[in-house]
Protein backbone atom coordinates (compact mmCIF):
# COMPACT_ATOMS: atom_id res chain seq x y z
CA UNK A 1 0.00 0.00 0.00
CA UNK A 2 0.83 3.28 -0.62
CA UNK A 3 1.55 6.94 1.08
CA UNK A 4 1.01 10.18 0.25
CA UNK A 5 3.28 13.22 1.45
CA UNK A 6 1.85 16.14 2.78
CA UNK A 7 3.84 19.20 2.71
CA UNK A 8 3.68 21.51 5.97
CA UNK A 9 4.80 24.83 6.41
CA UNK A 10 3.79 26.56 8.92
CA UNK A 11 5.11 28.25 12.50
CA UNK A 12 4.89 24.92 14.59
CA UNK A 13 5.98 22.43 11.65
CA UNK A 14 8.00 22.68 9.32
CA UNK A 15 8.39 19.56 6.59
CA UNK A 16 7.13 16.22 4.63
CA UNK A 17 4.22 14.53 6.57
CA UNK A 18 4.00 10.76 5.35
CA UNK A 19 0.37 9.58 5.26
CA UNK A 20 -0.51 5.88 5.27
CA UNK A 21 -3.23 5.39 2.70
CA UNK A 22 -4.23 2.18 2.77
CA UNK A 23 -6.26 -0.05 5.63
CA UNK A 24 -5.12 -0.64 8.68
CA UNK A 25 -5.94 -4.20 9.70
CA UNK A 26 -4.42 -6.56 11.91
CA UNK A 27 -1.37 -4.19 12.36
CA UNK A 28 -0.83 -4.04 8.42
CA UNK A 29 -1.63 -1.47 5.68
CA UNK A 30 -3.19 -3.24 3.42
CA UNK A 31 -5.29 -2.40 0.45
CA UNK A 32 -8.92 -2.34 0.10
CA UNK A 33 -10.36 -5.13 -1.74
CA UNK A 34 -12.45 -2.87 -4.08
CA UNK A 35 -9.93 -0.03 -4.11
CA UNK A 36 -11.75 4.27 -4.42
CA UNK A 37 -9.66 7.07 -4.15
CA UNK A 38 -11.21 10.37 -2.56
CA UNK A 39 -10.49 13.64 -2.66
CA UNK A 40 -8.95 14.98 0.94
CA UNK A 41 -9.20 18.74 0.61
CA UNK A 42 -7.15 22.06 2.28
CA UNK A 43 -10.25 23.68 3.35
CA UNK A 44 -7.64 26.68 4.21
CA UNK A 45 -6.55 27.48 0.92
CA UNK A 46 -8.83 29.54 -1.04
CA UNK A 47 -10.00 26.78 -3.63
CA UNK A 48 -6.78 25.90 -4.93
CA UNK A 49 -7.42 22.24 -6.29
CA UNK A 50 -3.44 22.06 -7.17
CA UNK A 51 -2.79 21.63 -3.50
CA UNK A 52 -5.64 18.93 -3.01
CA UNK A 53 -4.27 16.17 -1.37
CA UNK A 54 -5.36 12.50 -2.62
CA UNK A 55 -5.86 9.80 -0.38
CA UNK A 56 -6.70 6.19 -1.01
CA UNK A 57 -10.22 5.29 0.76
CA UNK A 58 -11.79 2.30 1.01
CA UNK A 59 -15.06 1.82 -0.88
CA UNK A 60 -17.31 -1.52 -0.19
CA UNK A 61 -19.74 -1.53 -3.43
CA UNK A 62 -23.13 -2.11 -1.91
CA UNK A 63 -23.46 -5.01 -4.67
CA UNK A 64 -20.95 -6.94 -3.17
CA UNK A 65 -22.83 -8.12 -0.19
CA UNK A 66 -20.28 -10.21 1.21
CA UNK A 67 -17.97 -7.96 1.69
CA UNK A 68 -20.94 -5.18 3.08
CA UNK A 69 -21.49 -7.51 6.10
CA UNK A 70 -20.87 -11.27 5.63
CA UNK A 71 -17.52 -10.62 5.42
CA UNK A 72 -14.93 -10.61 8.01
CA UNK A 73 -12.13 -9.62 6.21
CA UNK A 74 -11.92 -6.23 8.35
CA UNK A 75 -12.21 -8.62 11.63
CA UNK A 76 -8.90 -10.39 10.84
CA UNK A 77 -7.22 -10.65 13.73
CA UNK A 78 -9.53 -8.80 15.41
CA UNK A 79 -11.66 -10.95 16.67
CA UNK A 80 -9.49 -13.82 18.36
CA UNK A 81 -7.69 -10.98 20.10
CA UNK A 82 -10.60 -9.99 22.10
CA UNK A 83 -11.14 -12.92 23.79
CA UNK A 84 -8.29 -12.37 26.04
CA UNK A 85 -7.81 -8.30 27.46
CA UNK A 86 -4.41 -9.33 29.17
CA UNK A 87 -3.13 -7.33 32.25
CA UNK A 88 -5.16 -3.75 33.27
CA UNK A 89 -1.32 -2.45 34.12
CA UNK A 90 -0.52 -3.58 30.66
CA UNK A 91 -2.89 -2.03 28.77
CA UNK A 92 -2.21 1.42 31.19
CA UNK A 93 1.21 0.87 30.34
CA UNK A 94 0.61 0.99 26.28
CA UNK A 95 -2.11 3.95 26.34
CA UNK A 96 0.21 6.49 28.08
CA UNK A 97 3.15 5.13 26.28
CA UNK A 98 0.44 6.80 23.43
CA UNK A 99 -0.22 9.55 24.98
CA UNK A 100 3.11 10.39 25.04
CA UNK A 101 3.95 9.43 21.36
CA UNK A 102 0.92 11.86 20.73
CA UNK A 103 3.13 14.55 22.60
CA UNK A 104 6.35 13.93 20.67
CA UNK A 105 4.30 14.51 17.82
CA UNK A 106 1.71 17.51 18.80
CA UNK A 107 3.28 19.89 16.35
CA UNK A 108 3.13 17.91 13.56
CA UNK A 109 -0.63 16.39 14.08
CA UNK A 110 -1.54 19.62 15.02
CA UNK A 111 -0.45 20.76 11.81
CA UNK A 112 -1.96 17.86 9.89
CA UNK A 113 -5.81 18.51 11.56
CA UNK A 114 -5.26 22.36 10.57
CA UNK A 115 -4.55 21.02 6.85
CA UNK A 116 -7.53 18.86 7.11
CA UNK A 117 -10.64 20.65 8.63
CA UNK A 118 -9.16 24.51 8.49
CA UNK A 119 -9.09 25.27 12.17
CA UNK A 120 -6.76 27.26 12.70
CA UNK A 121 -3.44 25.69 13.65
CA UNK A 122 -3.27 27.76 17.17
CA UNK A 123 -7.10 26.22 18.32
CA UNK A 124 -5.57 22.57 16.79
CA UNK A 125 -2.51 22.32 18.88
CA UNK A 126 -3.37 23.95 22.48
CA UNK A 127 -7.06 22.78 22.34
CA UNK A 128 -7.56 19.38 19.89
CA UNK A 129 -4.47 17.74 20.65
CA UNK A 130 -4.10 18.71 24.02
CA UNK A 131 -7.53 17.14 25.23
CA UNK A 132 -6.44 14.29 23.19
CA UNK A 133 -3.58 14.09 25.02
CA UNK A 134 -5.08 13.98 28.26
CA UNK A 135 -7.96 11.70 26.72
CA UNK A 136 -5.48 8.84 26.29
CA UNK A 137 -3.70 9.30 29.38
CA UNK A 138 -6.75 9.60 31.46
CA UNK A 139 -8.04 6.52 30.29
CA UNK A 140 -4.49 4.64 30.73
CA UNK A 141 -4.84 5.49 34.27
CA UNK A 142 -8.66 3.71 34.48
CA UNK A 143 -6.93 0.58 33.16
CA UNK A 144 -6.13 -1.37 35.51
CA UNK A 145 -8.94 -0.09 38.17
CA UNK A 146 -11.94 -1.46 36.19
CA UNK A 147 -13.41 -4.12 38.45
CA UNK A 148 -17.01 -5.87 39.53
CA UNK A 149 -18.46 -6.01 42.62
CA UNK A 150 -19.11 -8.83 45.39
CA UNK A 151 -22.87 -8.79 46.46
CA UNK A 152 -24.24 -9.76 49.71
CA UNK A 153 -26.62 -12.94 49.85
CA UNK A 154 -26.62 -15.48 52.20
CA UNK A 155 -24.02 -17.87 54.10
CA UNK A 156 -24.38 -20.26 51.46
CA UNK A 157 -23.85 -17.84 48.22
CA UNK A 158 -21.16 -16.33 46.63
CA UNK A 159 -22.02 -13.67 44.20
CA UNK A 160 -19.95 -11.02 42.46
CA UNK A 161 -20.20 -9.38 39.12
CA UNK A 162 -17.61 -9.14 36.28
CA UNK A 163 -17.31 -6.26 34.31
CA UNK A 164 -16.37 -7.61 30.86
CA UNK A 165 -15.42 -6.19 27.63
CA UNK A 166 -17.63 -6.67 24.35
CA UNK A 167 -14.92 -7.86 22.33
CA UNK A 168 -14.96 -5.98 18.95
CA UNK A 169 -16.63 -2.66 19.30
CA UNK A 170 -17.08 0.03 16.03
CA UNK A 171 -16.43 3.09 16.34
CA UNK A 172 -17.60 6.01 13.86
CA UNK A 173 -16.68 9.58 13.80
CA UNK A 174 -16.97 12.69 12.35
CA UNK A 175 -14.87 15.57 10.75
CA UNK A 176 -15.01 18.48 12.51
CA UNK A 177 -12.56 17.59 15.46
CA UNK A 178 -11.35 14.22 14.17
CA UNK A 179 -8.56 13.41 16.67
CA UNK A 180 -10.29 14.47 19.93
CA UNK A 181 -13.10 12.46 18.78
CA UNK A 182 -11.14 9.71 18.10
CA UNK A 183 -9.15 9.76 21.67
CA UNK A 184 -12.77 9.94 23.23
CA UNK A 185 -13.69 6.56 21.54
CA UNK A 186 -10.31 4.59 21.80
CA UNK A 187 -9.12 5.64 25.29
CA UNK A 188 -12.39 4.14 26.71
CA UNK A 189 -12.39 1.06 24.64
CA UNK A 190 -8.63 0.29 25.36
CA UNK A 191 -9.04 0.90 28.80
CA UNK A 192 -11.54 -1.85 29.41
CA UNK A 193 -9.90 -4.37 26.82
CA UNK A 194 -11.97 -4.10 23.71
CA UNK A 195 -10.80 -4.63 20.33
CA UNK A 196 -11.85 -1.55 17.71
CA UNK A 197 -12.99 -1.09 14.19
CA UNK A 198 -12.77 2.86 13.55
CA UNK A 199 -14.02 4.98 10.39
CA UNK A 200 -12.95 8.20 10.57
CA UNK A 201 -14.89 10.50 8.48
CA UNK A 202 -13.87 10.22 4.94
CA UNK A 203 -13.23 13.97 4.45
CA UNK A 204 -10.54 14.10 7.39
CA UNK A 205 -8.99 10.22 8.13
CA UNK A 206 -5.79 12.27 8.01
CA UNK A 207 -4.62 11.97 12.01
CA UNK A 208 -6.55 8.81 12.48
CA UNK A 209 -3.91 7.12 9.97
CA UNK A 210 -1.10 8.66 11.94
CA UNK A 211 -2.63 7.58 14.81
CA UNK A 212 -2.84 4.18 13.72
CA UNK A 213 1.01 4.48 13.54
CA UNK A 214 1.41 5.44 16.80
CA UNK A 215 -0.59 3.06 18.15
CA UNK A 216 2.08 0.60 16.48
CA UNK A 217 4.67 2.49 17.63
CA UNK A 218 2.96 1.99 21.34
CA UNK A 219 3.56 -1.96 21.12
CA UNK A 220 -0.37 -2.56 21.14
CA UNK A 221 -0.78 -5.95 19.36
CA UNK A 222 -1.51 -6.54 16.11
CA UNK A 223 -5.97 -6.43 15.68
CA UNK A 224 -6.73 -4.58 18.72
CA UNK A 225 -7.13 -1.24 16.80
CA UNK A 226 -8.42 -1.54 13.07
CA UNK A 227 -8.49 2.02 10.81
CA UNK A 228 -10.68 1.77 7.91
CA UNK A 229 -11.19 4.58 6.31
CA UNK A 230 -14.32 4.94 3.37
CA UNK A 231 -17.85 6.13 3.18
CA UNK A 232 -20.79 6.20 5.79
CA UNK A 233 -23.02 4.23 2.97
CA UNK A 234 -20.49 1.75 2.93
CA UNK A 235 -17.89 1.14 5.38
CA UNK A 236 -20.15 2.82 8.00
CA UNK A 237 -23.22 1.10 6.97
CA UNK A 238 -21.16 -2.14 7.20
CA UNK A 239 -19.71 -1.64 10.85
CA UNK A 240 -23.45 -1.10 12.42
CA UNK A 241 -24.88 -3.96 10.47
CA UNK A 242 -22.17 -6.50 11.36
CA UNK A 243 -23.14 -9.63 12.99
CA UNK A 244 -20.00 -9.91 15.07
CA UNK A 245 -19.57 -6.52 16.36
CA UNK A 246 -21.05 -6.09 19.45
CA UNK A 247 -21.28 -2.41 20.22
CA UNK A 248 -21.61 1.16 17.76
CA UNK A 249 -20.29 4.47 19.80
CA UNK A 250 -20.93 6.97 17.37
CA UNK A 251 -20.57 10.65 16.55
CA UNK A 252 -22.67 12.46 14.35
CA UNK A 253 -25.60 13.60 12.90
CA UNK A 254 -29.23 12.87 14.35
CA UNK A 255 -29.78 11.64 11.30
CA UNK A 256 -26.70 8.73 10.86
CA UNK A 257 -27.87 8.21 14.77
CA UNK A 258 -31.29 7.25 14.08
CA UNK A 259 -29.67 4.99 10.92
CA UNK A 260 -27.33 3.20 13.15
CA UNK A 261 -29.80 2.27 15.82
CA UNK A 262 -32.12 0.89 12.82
CA UNK A 263 -29.04 -1.16 11.60
CA UNK A 264 -28.61 -2.51 15.30
CA UNK A 265 -32.17 -3.47 15.40
CA UNK A 266 -31.94 -5.34 11.93
CA UNK A 267 -28.64 -6.90 12.67
CA UNK A 268 -27.60 -8.64 16.13
CA UNK A 269 -29.15 -6.13 18.71
CA UNK A 270 -25.47 -4.54 19.32
CA UNK A 271 -25.60 -1.91 21.64
CA UNK A 272 -25.61 1.74 20.38
CA UNK A 273 -23.95 4.93 21.87
CA UNK A 274 -24.75 8.24 20.23
CA UNK A 275 -23.57 11.59 20.02
CA UNK A 276 -25.56 13.90 18.24
CA UNK A 277 -26.16 17.22 17.19
CA UNK A 278 -26.96 20.29 19.51
CA UNK A 279 -29.07 23.52 19.69
CA UNK A 280 -27.21 24.64 22.91
CA UNK A 281 -28.88 27.54 24.56
CA UNK A 282 -26.63 30.54 26.28
CA UNK A 283 -28.70 32.07 29.27
CA UNK A 284 -27.69 35.69 30.20
CA UNK A 285 -29.12 37.03 32.72
CA UNK A 286 -28.99 40.96 33.82
CA UNK A 287 -26.85 40.30 37.50
CA UNK A 288 -24.15 38.86 35.52
CA UNK A 289 -20.39 39.71 35.36
CA UNK A 290 -20.75 40.73 31.59
CA UNK A 291 -17.43 41.39 30.44
CA UNK A 292 -16.95 37.79 31.57
CA UNK A 293 -20.03 36.97 29.85
CA UNK A 294 -19.33 38.46 26.23
CA UNK A 295 -16.20 36.24 26.53
CA UNK A 296 -17.25 33.43 27.49
CA UNK A 297 -20.50 33.38 25.43
CA UNK A 298 -18.04 34.24 22.03
CA UNK A 299 -16.14 31.37 22.73
CA UNK A 300 -19.13 29.03 22.79
CA UNK A 301 -20.72 30.43 20.02
CA UNK A 302 -18.25 31.18 17.30
CA UNK A 303 -15.25 28.11 18.75
CA UNK A 304 -14.23 26.17 16.02
CA UNK A 305 -16.31 28.45 13.39
CA UNK A 306 -19.15 26.80 14.87
CA UNK A 307 -18.60 24.00 13.91
CA UNK A 308 -19.20 22.60 17.17
CA UNK A 309 -21.61 20.33 18.65
CA UNK A 310 -21.85 21.84 22.07
CA UNK A 311 -21.74 25.63 20.48
CA UNK A 312 -23.85 27.80 22.39
CA UNK A 313 -26.03 29.18 18.80
CA UNK A 314 -29.42 30.16 21.06
CA UNK A 315 -28.18 33.07 23.21
CA UNK A 316 -31.28 34.75 25.43
CA UNK A 317 -30.77 37.85 26.89
CA UNK A 318 -32.70 39.55 29.90
CA UNK A 319 -34.16 42.46 28.79
CA UNK A 320 -32.18 44.97 31.18
CA UNK A 321 -28.82 44.22 29.82
CA UNK A 322 -29.91 43.55 26.41
CA UNK A 323 -28.28 46.93 24.76
CA UNK A 324 -24.96 46.54 26.97
CA UNK A 325 -24.76 43.15 25.92
CA UNK A 326 -25.54 43.36 22.30
CA UNK A 327 -23.18 46.32 22.19
CA UNK A 328 -20.25 44.45 23.38
CA UNK A 329 -20.72 41.40 22.01
CA UNK A 330 -20.83 43.25 18.48
CA UNK A 331 -18.14 44.56 19.11
CA UNK A 332 -16.01 41.09 20.14
CA UNK A 333 -17.79 39.39 17.26
CA UNK A 334 -16.57 42.03 14.85
CA UNK A 335 -12.61 41.64 16.60
CA UNK A 336 -12.91 37.86 15.91
CA UNK A 337 -13.67 38.16 12.29
CA UNK A 338 -10.70 40.81 12.11
CA UNK A 339 -8.99 37.61 12.89
CA UNK A 340 -10.08 35.64 9.81
CA UNK A 341 -7.90 33.89 7.52
CA UNK A 342 -4.65 31.31 6.66
CA UNK A 343 -5.35 28.59 9.26
CA UNK A 344 -1.69 28.60 9.44
CA UNK A 345 -1.26 32.44 10.71
CA UNK A 346 -0.24 32.68 14.57
CA UNK A 347 -2.83 35.83 14.29
CA UNK A 348 -5.93 33.52 12.90
CA UNK A 349 -8.42 33.02 15.22
CA UNK A 350 -11.24 32.45 12.56
CA UNK A 351 -10.88 29.93 9.73
CA UNK A 352 -12.34 28.64 7.07
CA UNK A 353 -15.96 26.12 7.38
CA UNK A 354 -14.42 22.52 6.77
CA UNK A 355 -16.12 21.54 3.12
CA UNK A 356 -18.03 23.03 0.46
CA UNK A 357 -21.03 20.85 1.80
CA UNK A 358 -20.98 22.73 5.17
CA UNK A 359 -20.29 26.38 3.61
CA UNK A 360 -23.20 26.02 1.10
CA UNK A 361 -25.44 24.66 3.88
CA UNK A 362 -24.47 27.32 6.27
CA UNK A 363 -25.03 30.07 3.58
CA UNK A 364 -28.86 28.35 2.94
CA UNK A 365 -28.98 28.93 6.84
CA UNK A 366 -28.59 33.01 6.64
CA UNK A 367 -30.60 33.13 3.49
CA UNK A 368 -33.57 31.65 5.42
CA UNK A 369 -32.87 33.64 8.22
CA UNK A 370 -32.87 36.64 6.42
CA UNK A 371 -36.21 36.24 4.21
CA UNK A 372 -37.49 34.94 7.91
CA UNK A 373 -37.27 38.20 9.13
CA UNK A 374 -34.26 38.38 11.06
CA UNK A 375 -32.12 41.58 11.42
CA UNK A 376 -28.44 40.52 10.37
CA UNK A 377 -26.67 42.40 12.56
CA UNK A 378 -23.13 41.84 11.77
CA UNK A 379 -22.11 39.80 9.37
CA UNK A 380 -24.45 37.46 7.17
CA UNK A 381 -22.19 37.07 4.13
CA UNK A 382 -18.63 34.75 2.86
CA UNK A 383 -15.67 36.21 4.02
CA UNK A 384 -14.18 37.42 0.85
CA UNK A 385 -14.71 36.45 -2.95
CA UNK A 386 -13.51 32.62 -2.38
CA UNK A 387 -12.75 30.15 -0.83
CA UNK A 388 -15.30 28.67 2.78
CA UNK A 389 -14.46 31.43 4.99
CA UNK A 390 -18.21 32.98 6.43
CA UNK A 391 -18.16 35.80 8.67
CA UNK A 392 -19.39 35.90 12.17
CA UNK A 393 -22.65 36.50 12.33
CA UNK A 394 -25.62 37.48 14.72
CA UNK A 395 -29.01 37.35 13.79
CA UNK A 396 -31.39 40.08 16.27
CA UNK A 397 -35.32 40.19 16.00
CA UNK A 398 -35.52 35.96 16.00
CA UNK A 399 -38.99 34.45 16.72
CA UNK A 400 -39.44 30.69 18.23
CA UNK A 401 -40.86 29.69 14.85
CA UNK A 402 -37.56 30.52 12.51
CA UNK A 403 -35.97 27.58 11.02
CA UNK A 404 -32.86 29.71 12.31
CA UNK A 405 -33.23 28.87 15.97
CA UNK A 406 -34.73 25.79 15.80
CA UNK A 407 -32.54 24.02 13.38
CA UNK A 408 -28.39 23.35 13.73
CA UNK A 409 -26.46 25.24 11.82
CA UNK A 410 -23.40 23.88 12.67
CA UNK A 411 -21.73 27.33 11.83
CA UNK A 412 -20.31 30.62 12.72
CA UNK A 413 -24.52 31.92 13.13
CA UNK A 414 -26.16 32.54 16.17
CA UNK A 415 -29.11 34.02 16.85
CA UNK A 416 -29.97 36.38 20.08
CA UNK A 417 -33.69 36.25 21.50
CA UNK A 418 -34.51 38.55 24.65
CA UNK A 419 -36.19 37.45 27.36
CA UNK A 420 -37.94 38.96 31.04
CA UNK A 421 -38.33 35.90 33.58
CA UNK A 422 -36.64 32.75 34.83
CA UNK A 423 -39.45 30.99 34.33
CA UNK A 424 -40.10 31.49 30.29
CA UNK A 425 -36.31 31.21 29.53
CA UNK A 426 -36.29 27.97 31.21
CA UNK A 427 -39.58 26.94 28.97
CA UNK A 428 -37.36 28.72 25.97
CA UNK A 429 -34.03 27.31 26.75
CA UNK A 430 -35.62 23.35 26.78
CA UNK A 431 -38.18 23.59 23.28
CA UNK A 432 -35.65 22.25 21.50
CA UNK A 433 -34.85 18.42 20.76
CA UNK A 434 -31.86 18.68 21.14
CA UNK A 435 -30.21 18.45 24.69
CA UNK A 436 -26.52 18.17 24.83
CA UNK A 437 -24.87 21.01 26.43
CA UNK A 438 -26.58 24.37 28.09
CA UNK A 439 -25.03 27.85 30.06
CA UNK A 440 -26.20 30.02 32.61
CA UNK A 441 -24.77 33.16 33.54
CA UNK A 442 -25.46 35.06 36.68
CA UNK A 443 -23.78 36.37 39.94
CA UNK A 444 -27.22 34.72 41.72
CA UNK A 445 -25.59 31.45 42.82
CA UNK A 446 -28.71 30.48 43.78
CA UNK A 447 -30.80 31.41 40.10
CA UNK A 448 -28.00 30.15 38.23
CA UNK A 449 -28.06 26.94 40.28
CA UNK A 450 -31.49 26.88 39.56
CA UNK A 451 -31.18 27.07 35.86
CA UNK A 452 -28.04 24.73 35.56
CA UNK A 453 -30.81 21.90 37.26
CA UNK A 454 -33.72 23.02 35.26
CA UNK A 455 -31.54 22.55 31.50
CA UNK A 456 -33.25 19.49 29.91
CA UNK A 457 -29.37 18.59 28.92
CA UNK A 458 -26.79 16.63 29.17
CA UNK A 459 -23.98 19.03 30.54
CA UNK A 460 -24.75 22.42 32.02
CA UNK A 461 -21.74 25.19 32.44
CA UNK A 462 -22.36 27.89 35.00
CA UNK A 463 -20.72 31.57 34.39
CA UNK A 464 -17.86 29.31 31.58
CA UNK A 465 -18.84 27.44 28.66
CA UNK A 466 -17.69 24.38 27.29
CA UNK A 467 -14.83 23.09 29.71
CA UNK A 468 -15.23 19.94 28.51
CA UNK A 469 -12.46 17.20 30.76
CA UNK A 470 -11.36 13.80 29.95
CA UNK A 471 -12.95 13.13 33.89
CA UNK A 472 -16.16 14.86 33.50
CA UNK A 473 -18.79 12.50 31.72
CA UNK A 474 -20.67 14.31 28.41
CA UNK A 475 -23.29 13.30 26.25
CA UNK A 476 -26.54 14.20 25.85
CA UNK A 477 -30.54 14.09 26.78
CA UNK A 478 -33.24 14.10 23.85
CA UNK A 479 -32.14 13.03 20.07
CA UNK A 480 -28.59 14.56 21.13
CA UNK A 481 -27.57 11.19 22.06
CA UNK A 482 -27.52 7.88 23.69
CA UNK A 483 -24.82 7.29 26.51
CA UNK A 484 -22.13 9.13 27.91
CA UNK A 485 -18.29 9.50 26.75
CA UNK A 486 -15.43 10.18 28.97
CA UNK A 487 -14.82 10.25 32.75
CA UNK A 488 -15.83 7.35 34.68
CA UNK A 489 -19.20 6.84 32.91
CA UNK A 490 -17.69 6.16 29.87
CA UNK A 491 -16.00 2.79 31.53
CA UNK A 492 -20.03 1.47 31.60
CA UNK A 493 -20.76 1.90 27.85
CA UNK A 494 -17.57 -0.23 26.83
CA UNK A 495 -18.48 -3.34 29.30
CA UNK A 496 -21.38 -5.57 30.28
CA UNK A 497 -21.81 -6.80 33.58
CA UNK A 498 -21.70 -10.57 34.33
CA UNK A 499 -23.05 -11.51 37.52
CA UNK A 500 -21.53 -14.84 38.67
CA UNK A 501 -23.71 -17.12 41.65
CA UNK A 502 -21.46 -19.39 43.32
CA UNK A 503 -22.73 -22.05 45.28
CA UNK A 504 -20.75 -22.57 48.39
CA UNK A 505 -22.81 -25.19 50.77
CA UNK A 506 -26.37 -24.99 49.36
CA UNK A 507 -27.78 -28.99 49.19
CA UNK A 508 -30.66 -29.79 47.67
P1 LIG B 1 -22.51 12.61 9.76
O1 LIG B 1 -23.52 12.00 10.62
O2 LIG B 1 -22.87 12.91 8.36
O3 LIG B 1 -21.19 11.72 9.68
C1 LIG B 1 -20.54 11.22 10.83
C2 LIG B 1 -19.88 9.91 10.49
O4 LIG B 1 -20.87 8.96 10.15
C3 LIG B 1 -18.93 9.97 9.29
O5 LIG B 1 -17.81 9.14 9.55
C4 LIG B 1 -19.77 9.38 8.17
O6 LIG B 1 -19.01 8.77 7.16
C5 LIG B 1 -20.57 8.34 8.92
N1 LIG B 1 -21.82 7.94 8.26
C6 LIG B 1 -22.57 8.64 7.37
N2 LIG B 1 -23.64 7.91 6.98
C7 LIG B 1 -23.57 6.74 7.64
C8 LIG B 1 -24.40 5.57 7.67
N3 LIG B 1 -25.52 5.48 6.95
N4 LIG B 1 -24.05 4.56 8.49
C9 LIG B 1 -22.96 4.64 9.25
N5 LIG B 1 -22.12 5.70 9.26
C10 LIG B 1 -22.43 6.75 8.46
O7 LIG B 1 -22.08 13.89 10.56
P2 LIG B 1 -20.99 14.93 10.16
O8 LIG B 1 -21.55 15.82 9.11
O9 LIG B 1 -19.73 14.22 9.85
O10 LIG B 1 -20.81 15.73 11.55
C11 LIG B 1 -21.64 16.79 11.91
C12 LIG B 1 -22.65 16.36 12.96
O11 LIG B 1 -22.04 15.68 14.03
C13 LIG B 1 -23.34 17.53 13.60
O12 LIG B 1 -24.73 17.29 13.65
C14 LIG B 1 -22.77 17.60 15.01
O13 LIG B 1 -23.57 18.19 15.96
C15 LIG B 1 -22.46 16.19 15.28
N6 LIG B 1 -21.39 16.08 16.26
C16 LIG B 1 -21.69 15.68 17.51
C17 LIG B 1 -20.71 15.57 18.48
C18 LIG B 1 -21.03 15.11 19.86
O14 LIG B 1 -20.13 14.79 20.60
N7 LIG B 1 -22.27 15.04 20.25
C19 LIG B 1 -19.39 15.87 18.15
C20 LIG B 1 -19.10 16.28 16.87
C21 LIG B 1 -20.12 16.36 15.92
Amino acid sequence: TGTTTIEIDSSVFKGSIPVPTGLFIDGKWVDPVEPDMIDIINPGILLDFSSLYLINAISLHSDRQEDRCGGSWFLQGCGHRSQGRGKGSKRGKLLTRLADLLERDIDQLAALESINTGKPLAFAKARDMARTIECIRYFGGWADKVHGKTIESNENKLAYTRHEPYGVVGQIIPWNSPILMMSWKVGPALATGNCIVLKPSEMTPLTALKFAELIVEAGFPPGVVNVVTGYGMTVGQAISEHMQISKVAFTGSTLVGRKILEASARSNLKVVTLELGGKSPTVIFDDCNLDQTIKWATQAMYGNMGQSCVAGSRIFVQEGIYPQFIEKFTAMVKDLGQATGDPFAPTTRHGPQASQVQFDRIMGYIASGKESGATVHIGGNRHGTEGYFIQPTIFTDCTPDMKIVKEEIFGPVAVVLKFKTEEEVIEAANATDYGLSACVFSENVGRALRVAHAFESGSTFVNSAQLIEASIPFGGYKASGIGREQGEYALETYTQVKAVHVNIGLVI
